[in-house]
This record gives structure tokens, C-alpha cells and sequence, in this order.
């Protein structure tokens, strides 16, 4: 009989951070591109990067989540 050692190993996951959405932005909401210093359209309290991405991002979709 082999004695198969098989503890109960606690399987951690270091990797799961909820990291809150607060940060800083710097990422165009609409098509997730870096937003520069310079032309970043600022709506409804969130930085896009054209007014286009932010029109993008402000039709209207599957549930009216805010
Ligand atoms: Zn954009």
C-alpha cells in the first residue's frame, strides 16, 4: 500500500487584490488608451480621450447603470 501523503494543503491566492476603482485615471473609458496631458475630454467626472470615445462611451447600453 503506498502511503500517498496528501495533506490539505491551504491554497492561498496571493494574487487576488480587490483593488478599488478610485485610482487615478489614465485610461480612455471608451477605447482603453493611454490618456495624454493634452486632449483628454473630461465628462460627467471621467476622462476620455476625444469627445468621440466619450460619446462612445455614453451610448446607450444594455442596463442603465449610471
Ligand atoms: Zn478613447
Amino acid at each position: 500500500m503506498a502511503a500517498e501523503e496528501v495533506k490539505t494543503a491551504s491554497v492561498a491566492t496571493p494574487t487576488q487584490q480587490a483593488k478599488p476603482q478610485e485610482e487615478k485615471q489614465t485610461n480612455c473609458p471608451a477605447c482603453n488608451k493611454p490618456l495624454k496631458k493634452v486632449r483628454i475630454y473630461y465628462r460627467n467626472g471621467k476622462h476620455y480621450c476625444t469627445k468621440k470615445c466619450w460619446r462612445k462611451a455614453t451610448a446607450p447600453k444594455e442596463g442603465a447603470k449610471q
